[in-house]
């Protein structure tokens, strides 16, 4: 059906040409996988409930004043970005210890850090995405000084929106990755907030039973997997309004 050209193939995600020069289409999958492949699964309904969710926080980010490549959902599954160069570094914030953070230093799963903590991991699948720092960053010019202060100021600032957005419908903000781009436009470079943010990439409690309602469900072999993204779009009121078509899986939530 599609004869778009494809431009890359992630594990949850493609990303297609776009209908206009400097723009591309990603589309979500319901692959899912942890541990950087050794763990692979299907998530019925995921691609269409990540669409909308990383649509509605991009959005409501960009109206915060913090520039996105989101452009406009397409359908159930794919949405129009801007076309910008990936910058190499998955920046994780974390507000609560869990997984990586509680297993490396030996805190507790829940306990809530003293104050947010920034950390940037080097993409690459083939050394297990290290962890790095600033100095590797800059040095190896996966981005520049200046570009990596923006990173963190503008990463803070996304963790304040998201922790009080999240917060309001009754979820702990516990940690997220996200990543960055250079968006080129005339003679211009800016850094914009790029890939996604969704349950997949971000850890999700319910405030008052601790829930999980993210892909720690899949990583650790519980139940309910689809529920609990379908429940994470039920409360930010963004389940798709024509119901679920292309969701297989248990009848959504009105
Ligand atoms: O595994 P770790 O505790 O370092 O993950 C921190 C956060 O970053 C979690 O929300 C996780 O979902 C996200 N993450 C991700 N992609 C990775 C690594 C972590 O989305 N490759």
């Amino acid at each position: 059906m599609s004869r778009r050209r494809q431009i890359y193939e992630g594990k949850a995600k493609v990303i297609f040409e776009g209908p206009e020069p400097g723009t591309l289409v990603q589309h979500f999958k319901d692959d899912a996988t942890a541990f950087n492949n050794r763990k692979r699964g299907t998530i019925t309904g995921k691609g269409v409930l990540n669409n909308r969710i990383s649509e509605y926080l991009m959005t409501r980010i960009g109206e915060i004043g913090v520039p996105t490549h989101f452009l406009r959902r397409l359908n159930m599954r794919e949405q129009l970005i801007k076309e910008v160069e990936i910058i190499p570094i998955e920046v994780v914030v974390r507000n609560v210890a869990a997984g990586s953070i509680s297993k490396r230093l030996g805190i507790a799963e829940g306990t809530p850090l003293p104050r947010s903590i920034i950390e940037c991991y080097f993409k690459s699948d083939e050394l297990d995405d290290p962890m790095v720092t600033e100095e590797h960053i800059t040095a190896f010019a996966w981005a520049s000084p200046a570009e990596i202060d923006e990173i963190v100021s503008m990463s803070l600032r996304i963790n304040d929106f998201l922790s009080g957005l999240f917060f309001g419908v009754g979820i702990r903000l516990v940690d997220f990755k996200i990543e960055y781009g250079r968006l080129y436009q005339n003679d211009e470079v800016r850094i914009v907030l790029a890939d996604e943010i969704s349950p997949d990439s971000c850890r999700l409690w319910d405030v008052k039973t601790n829930e999980k309602l993210d892909k720690d469900r899949f990583r650790r072999d519980l139940d309910k997997i689809p529920e609990a993204y379908q429940e994470v779009a039920r409360r930010l009121g963004i389940l798709p309004e024509s119901g679920p078509a292309d969701i297989k899986g248990p009848k959504l939530m009105q």
